[in-house]
């Protein structure tokens, strides 16, 4: 007889996103004449730049014509996108990489999920609360063990390790996903000097790392000296170059994580050979245009263009006394909302027809909190910088 996975027993009934969908639909369907603004789920409305979509139309008459068409990629990715990634940490971080250490992915989330797989069951998974739900209930469903540590206002929402804390992997994300919180070269240190001294692998999540505009924060773990072997690092091109709905991201696996004699790179690399196929071709050829001069630059105007919505986002929330943080080298703003945070997105959304995200989703240090996205456009994104206020003096 068939015994399923009981873990899924364990999980949260849904999605956080998928119970959010539900209550905007609800909405929807009870106010036929809504003026809905969405700055909750963490999408990008910005369309993809010219120099890509020049790139996937030239790539896709490629796959037409006998002469040029391809099969499958090469298995770890194409050369060119390797080659422009490695030049990308070269000029960005001043990080040096060799080709074997990069995996093309189909976006960032299935590999973060998707990597433990490398792990035995016994290993204590450290998570920081609040974070993107991923790293948890990914690990939930491996029945693991899991230490959960503190994001606070105290902490500035990056937990550190301390004393007494053990634990064999461990999730960083920065910028962090719910908080904006970005973690500095020297506290990056003190997570890298930890993972050394007690052999634990660090997965570094680093998928809005193009939104660090201040240029004295790290922008990959790799600027850190010893990274090299404690770390993993996931990039995504979804937010970086609106590849939400395109699809592609890279794996940074360094040659030198070696852990019980066994080489990670090597593993990574047989796994993602059995269960993956890849890439396809016209998307990586998209993505090799994301690095190129006018693709960076043109990514970089949408990015801007996003950091805008969040400065007004951030100074309406000033003007109105709410404390909140984030917006400034992340697309997110993370507010104090002073009530469960459910109840605060039914009141925001009944209330001023804006949909956020409750921080509780994020973990139980996110409950009191509530988060906005940048992601909307400079229409919408006034609109609700207006509602905002409204709302805020209302209370
Ligand atoms: N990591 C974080 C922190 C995210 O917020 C997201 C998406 O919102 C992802 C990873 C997933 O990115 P991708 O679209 O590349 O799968």
């Amino acid at each position: 007889m068939v015994k399923v996975n009981k873990n899924y027993n364990n999980l949260n009934q849904s999605y956080l996103f998928s119970t959010i969908t539900k209550k905007r639909n609800e909405f929807i369907k009870n106010n036929p004449d809504n003026k809905l603004i969405r700055l909750g789920i963490g999408d990008v409305t910005r369309p993809l730049t010219k120099p890509v979509v020049d790139a996937l139309v030239k790539a896709s008459l490629e796959m037409g014509d006998a002469k040029t068409f391809k099969g499958y990629g090469d298995e770890q990715g194409y050369g060119f996108l390797q080659d422009a990634i490695k030049k990308y940490y070269k000029d960005i971080n001043g990080v040096s990489l060799e080709n074997s250490e990069i995996f093309i992915s189909d976006g960032a989330k299935s590999d973060i999920a998707n990597f433990t797989d490398l792990f035995s069951n016994e290993n204590t998974i450290i998570i920081p609360d609040p974070v993107y739900p991923v790293y948890l209930d990914s690990n939930m469903m491996l029945g693991r063990k899991i230490v959960l540590i503190e994001g606070n206002k105290e902490n500035g929402f990056k937990p550190l390790p301390f004393e007494g804390l053990t634990g064999d992997i461990v999730y960083l994300c920065s910028p962090n996903n719910p908080t904006g919180a970005v973690y500095s070269h020297s506290e990056l240190k003190l997570w890298v000097d930890f993972a050394l001294k007690n052999n634990m692998i660090i997965l570094f999540d680093n998928a809005y790392e193009a939104f660090v505009n201040d240029r004295s924060l790290p922008r990959s773990i790799y600027e850190v000296d010893g990274a090299e072997k404690c770390a993993v690092e996931f990039n995504s091109l979804s937010k970086t170059a609106g590849f939400t709905g395109t699809r592609c991201g890279y794996t940074i696996v360094p040659q030198n994580l070696i852990f019980e004699g066994n080489n990670l790179n090597k593993m990574w690399l047989r796994r993602q050979t059995t269960k993956f196929n890849g890439v396809s071709y016209i998307v990586q050829k998209g993505a090799e245009a994301v690095f190129s001069e006018e693709g960076l630059k043109s990514c970089m105007e949408n990015i801007e263009y996003y950091m805008e919505n969040a400065k007004l986002i951030s100074d309406t929330l000033t003007k109105c006394n709410v404390w909140h943080t984030g917006g400034i080298n992340s697309p997110y703003i993370w507010l104090s909302c002073g009530m469960d945070s459910w109840e605060f997105f039914d009141k925001l959304l009944n209330e001023a027809q804006i949909e956020g995200t409750p921080g509780s989703g994020f973990g139980k240090c996110g409950e009191g909190y509530f988060r906005l996205t940048a992601f909307n456009t400079r229409e919408n994104t006034i609109e609700a910088t207006k509602r905002l206020e409204k709302f805020f003096k209302n209370k």
